[in-house]
């Protein structure tokens, strides 16, 4: 199941944006008004919506608010320029990303594939969320938001306990420092990969006996971080 909705009344853009899912391997359904991608929305399952703002017969916020009833599915909201003030108002009807017309459809790929993976993350974590992790002398009570480093607690940061209980949650799988600033600052998120770098220094010092030859988390030299087990 890999299916996306577009609702979009240009035809032209509805078509360029199927021709290029398509192309990167989902299927796509279009419609052209609200209530035709409504009706979908309620019989299908889809991945992620593509919701143009202005519609014929009605407009993309309260497409994304009927939605959002029912459905935690990731919404990118089409809009056109110079409109902050609706981007932001759709934003706070719960879409999880804007896009502006003119858009690079490869742009808007990557947004779609990163919201699909992010979105699945966040759902097949939801079974092992509260689960203590245990990475030798390293223990993270996630019900706390606690860490122990033999027997000895930690004071985290916010970032910094989601940074290391997100590298924990899979000991050994190398994390890039892109896929940590997205699952860690979010997608929006002004900054680059030199915050993480910040951080796993911070958190280095606060777990690591020896920050200089950390035991746990290692450096993969050109990829990113793990959480040695
Ligand atoms: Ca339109």
């Amino acid at each position: 199941m890999n299916r996306i909705l577009v609702i979009e009344d240009e035809i032209s853009i509805a078509e360029l944006e199927r021709d290029y899912l398509e192309l990167n391997g989902y299927e796509v359904d279009l419609a052209a008004t609200g209530k035709a991608g409504l009706s979908l929305f309620r019989d299908e399952t889809y991945r992620l919506v593509i919701l143009d703002i202005m519609l014929p017969d009605m407009d993309g916020y309260e497409i994304c608010r009927q939605m959002r009833e029912t459905s935690d599915v990731p919404i990118i909201m089409v809009t056109a320029k110079n409109e902050d003030i609706d981007m932001i108002r759709g934003l706070g009807k719960g879409a999880d990303d804007y896009i502006e017309k003119p858009f690079n459809p490869n742009k808007l790929i990557a947004r779609v594939k990163a919201h699909i993976s992010r979105y699945d993350r966040l759902v097949s974590r939801e079974q092992p969320k509260h689960e203590d992790i245990k990475v030798r002398g390293l223990f993270i009570q996630h019900s706390t938001r606690r860490v122990m480093v033999n027997n000895e607690e930690k004071v985290l940061t916010v970032k910094e306990f989601d940074l290391l209980a997100l590298m924990a949650s899979a000991p050994n799988q190398v994390f890039s420092k892109e896929h940590l600033l997205e699952q860690v600052w979010g997608f929006d998120f002004f900054g680059d990969a030199s915050t993480v770098t910040v951080h796993i220094r911070r958190l280095r010092e606060k777990v690591e006996q020896d920050p200089s030859h950390p035991e746990y988390i290692e450096t993969v030299w050109g990829v990113g971080y793990r959480i040695k087990q």
